[in-house]
């Protein structure tokens, strides 16, 4: 009798989503998970967004990790997706593909000088701070004011590794280099600027929290009356907001280290300065509102993440063309065997609990499909890929990556240091090919 082989599915993206989308698969007792990266490390934004000062959070990488424990799961580092492989060559080597490659850009003001040294996306400096491998050097040296445009809780991140004691992030995995940054950085003001109220802000409590207990700053609050805001229905968050920021007004120290400056109703019209950026100019965007010029000599704008295009994948509207993680074609047909899990599903929103239940929506769908499926033959990837001289990292490598990690936190006293340089990366992913 001939054997049938057990199905096989791809990921494209070992992030939160792409990792809760295999743990979903493999409880299914036949198929078997091939997670491809660009990276040689998986994790996604939890290890490369996640602020390194939120460890309880970053630990959740040991939950996703177990995946990689089932033999029927491979790991396939340093492969990308339009530039290793197409979509054809896996929808040819899979039964079923699935899309987890987030959103990997981020959203412009459109104003002028907004492209001035100094007007930078927070999305670059979350890169940098997080240890990516292509993140850009963000030089803080003479950096006194800031403005980070936005009020969600990337904002709210970037505002509080601004402020916060540079001492007091020494013992998380952020790389020597931005440490050290940090520590040489005289940063004296931050403002975080909305275009609506603070009622209407997208930070969660706890993340605001958090910031406005930063010790030794000072926040005030400009651009509208907290005491006013009385608005029929707000909702519970809305206020526990309203209350926190109040308080934190109330409380600051007569003689702050920093200061927190949150500016709601304002958008940015135009960033100006000589060579550098020096200022912003706001308007107002409620009635009876002013214009605002802040001095600034490093603005991070943080309006949101952007999902970018996959060759050869229906697009629109930032994300994968689909319906609850089956992929369509933009007339709204079927696109058997290609689904969609997690950021560039659904858009860049939501926690990293937020995909679980989204990546159990799209398997569930898969699942179902595979069912009623015709089985045909399938092309080997893995020989394509050779044929190529594309050679993917695996999870030894990974592995290989995350000791050396440990290693360099352990001489100095931390629990990790991220290695943030490509050719270091590289050298310890050649190490265990050398030794095959
Ligand atoms: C700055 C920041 C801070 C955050 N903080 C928190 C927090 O504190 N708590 C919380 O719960 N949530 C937080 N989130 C949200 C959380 O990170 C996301 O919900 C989650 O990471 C989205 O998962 P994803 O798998 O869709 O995308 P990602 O995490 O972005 O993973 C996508 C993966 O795809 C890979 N990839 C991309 N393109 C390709 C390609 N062409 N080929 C191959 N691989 C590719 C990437 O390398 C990456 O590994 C934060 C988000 C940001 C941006």
């Amino acid at each position: 009798m001939p054997t049938v082989e057990p199905p096989r599915v791809a990921i494209v993206g070992a992030g939160p989503a792409g990792l809760f989308a295999a743990a979903a698969l493999v409880a299914d007792p036949d198929l078997r998970v091939d997670i491809f990266d660009r990276m040689p490390t998986p994790f996604g934004l939890l290890r490369y967004g996640v602020a390194p000062d939120h460890a309880s959070i970053k630990a959740v990488a040991t939950t996703l990790a177990r995946v990689f424990e089932s033999d029927r799961v491979r790991f396939l580092g340093l492969v990308e997706f339009g530039r290793d492989v197409t979509a054809a060559e896996l929808v040819a080597a899979y039964d079923a593909v699935i899309y987890a490659v987030g959103a990997a850009d981020d959203r412009r003001l459109g104003i002028p000088g907004e492209d001035l040294p100094g007007s930078r996306s927070a999305r670059q400096f979350v890169a940098w701070y997080s240890g990516h491998p292509d993140a850009e050097p963000q030089p803080l040296a003479g950096v006194r004011d800031a403005v980070v445009v936005g009020v969600g809780n990337v904002a709210v991140d970037v505002a509080r590794i601004l402020l916060k004691d540079p001492a007091s992030l020494s013992s998380t995995d952020m790389p020597d280099q931005v440490l050290e940054e940090l520590r040489s950085a005289e940063v004296e003001r931050v403002w975080l600027v909305g275009r609506r109220g603070p009622q209407h802000a997208t930070f969660t409590t706890p993340e605001l929290r958090e910031l406005l207990e930063t010790p030794g700053i000072a926040v005030t609050v400009e651009g509208c009356d907290l005491g006013a805001i009385d608005e029929p229905g707000l909702e519970r968050h809305a206020r526990a907001n309203l209350a926190a920021i109040a308080r934190a007004v109330a409380e600051s120290p007569a003689t702050p280290d920093r200061w927190l400056h949150l500016l709601f109703w304002h958008r940015p019209v135009e960033l100006s300065g000589a060579g550098l950026v020096q200022a912003v100019r706001f308007e107002p965007t409620a009635p009876g509102g002013e214009a605002v010029t802040v001095r600034a000599d490093l603005v991070l704008r943080s309006i949101g993440y952007l999902g970018v295009p996959l060759p050869g994948v229906p697009f629109d509207g930032g994300r994968i063309h689909n319906h609850e993680g089956r992929v369509l074609e933009l007339d709204g047909s079927a696109r058997p065997g290609e689904y969609a899990v997690g950021w560039i599903k659904r858009g860049p929103v939501g926690l990293i609990g937020s995909n679980k239940k989204d990546a159990a929506e799209t398997v569930g769908h898969l699942l179902a499909d595979l069912a009623v499926q015709p089985r045909r033959p399938l092309r080997n990837l893995d020989a394509t890929l050779a044929a190529r001289g594309v050679r993917p990292s695996d999870l030894a490598d990974w592995r290989r990556i995350d000791e050396a990690e440990i290693a360099r936190g352990g001489i100095r006293g931390r629990e990790r240091t991220k290695i943030e340089a490509w050719h270091d990366l590289l050298d310890l992913v050649r190490a265990g090919q050398v030794k095959d």
